[in-house]
């Protein structure tokens, strides 16, 4: 098959083996590169490991500090005439290069949501790794189906209390316009909670205590995000903010057992506004990324998922560090992003942008770039003319 980009509106529907391998094995390399973190996580379940922050994590403990990992996540495997998701052939590709390394990889494809699939991450620990002491949370999910009632949460992306308009940008298209978002009803703003909420992190995190498959002294990480006041009504004031306080809620219970326990802890990450599949579905954001990833390249501070990782991992959690929290007790990890200079910079730009001027004033191009990388186009290296194998078996 030879496969090229298919781009419907925020998602593109083609994904290409090659491409997603090279571009695990950037992170990979990014990852060596910075050196060792020691002391390092050494057994870690990652929930959320396919893509994006999840499939960074997993890279930063494996090549980072040599660590074991079982990898959950919900990917789609390729079908007659259709290729994989790409975290399907991250997944292959990463654990390969683990594998090959020396080091133990071990994946579900299922829903992390479900009693089914945290039962089968208990059995695989208790039988291969004996206890874990990193478990990152990191899903981004359209959709919970509740272990409990077996009701069905979709969460939206949406304003509380009044409409919100702003401009925003058609990233394929490159049309910058404005859009108006009605506000949540409570169902609404009660679904996103149930999904992106913490109570199954809290569900994921009394499994593991209670099965005795923690380590003492183990950590739990999750990540959420702030941004500028442009991004707030829709963010943080919005649907999923409201999910991600009741995700800092369920840390502070998660810390108190975990303190319990051998002196661990919960923590959040605050981390910084970056292409993912997760955040180029919401409206407004993706202007700001493009605006923001022009101010902070300039500036010679643009990060990536696996340069924001490895450096929360080599600067706060491990490598002798100790986290440094803000007031409500996060780790601030978006802190270059936020810096005043940088978010004057972006605050100047965000009036001015018009269609017309938007690859001069904004990071369009570099978005779409980084958009495509996300399903392994445009990595050096690849002939994407040539004929490749899409259906390749999960390991
Ligand atoms: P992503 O879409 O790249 O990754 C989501 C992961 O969750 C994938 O591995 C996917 O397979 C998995 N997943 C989704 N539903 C699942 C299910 N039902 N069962 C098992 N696995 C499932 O998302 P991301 O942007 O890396 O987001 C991860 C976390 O980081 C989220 O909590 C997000 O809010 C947060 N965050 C994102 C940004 C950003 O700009 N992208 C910034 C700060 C924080």
């Amino acid at each position: 098959m030879i496969i090229k980009p298919k781009v419907r509106g925020f998602v593109c529907v083609t994904a290409h083996p090659a491409g997603c391998a090279a571009h695990v094995q950037q992170q990979i390399d990014l990852v060596k590169t910075k050196g060792p973190i020691s002391p390092g996580p050494k057994k870690v379940l990652v929930i959320g490991a396919s893509t994006g922050f999840g499939l960074s994590s997993r890279i930063s403990a494996t090549f980072g500090s040599g660590a074991a990992t079982l990898g959950i996540f919900f990917e789609r495997p390729s079908e007659e005439g259709r290729p994989a998701t790409p975290g399907w052939y991250n997944t292959i590709a990463f654990t390969q290069a683990a594998r090959a390394a020396g080091h133990y990889a071990a994946n579900i494809n299922g829903d992390a949501f479900s009693d089914d699939v945290k039962k089968q991450a208990l059995e695989i620990i208790a039988r291969d790794l004996g206890q874990v002491d990193l478990v990152v949370y990191s899903l981004a999910s359209p959709r919970r189906t509740h272990p409990k009632t077996g009701a069905v949460h979709k969460s939206t992306l949406q304003p509380i209390g009044a409409p919100y308009t702003n401009k925003t940008v058609d990233t394929d298209k490159g049309i910058v316009n404005e859009i108006t978002i009605p506000p949540a009803d409570a169902a609404g703003i009660a679904d996103t909670l149930a999904v992106m909420g913490g109570e199954d992190w809290e569900m994921w995190m009394q499994a593991l205590l209670d099965a005795k498959l923690l380590a003492p002294g183990a950590i739990a990480i999750s990540y959420t995000y702030i941004g500028p006041c442009h991004t707030w009504p829709i963010y943080r004031d919005g649907t999923i903010g409201g999910a991600k306080l009741d995700l800092e809620r369920a840390c502070r219970a998660i810390d108190a057992k975990l303190k319990a326990h051998g002196n661990g802890r919960a923590l959040i990450s605050v981390n910084k506004a970056l292409v993912t599949q997760a955040s180029s579905a919401i409206p407004v954001v993706p202007l700001y990324i493009s605006i923001l990833y022009k101010v902070m390249k300039a500036k010679g501070t643009h990060e990536g998922c696996i340069e924001q990782i490895q450096r929360l991992f080599a600067t706060q959690l491990f490598n002798g560090k100790t986290a440094q929290l803000d007031p409500q007790g996060r780790i601030r990890i978006d802190d270059w992003e936020m810096r005043p200079e940088i978010q004057d910079e972006v605050a100047a730009i965000w009036p001015k942008v018009t269609t017309e001027n938007l690859v001069e004033l904004t990071d369009i191009t570099g978005y779409r770039t980084e958009f495509l990388k996300m399903f392994g186009f445009g990595l050096p290296g690849i002939d994407y003319d040539a004929e490749i194998e899409p259906h390749l078996p999960m390991l």
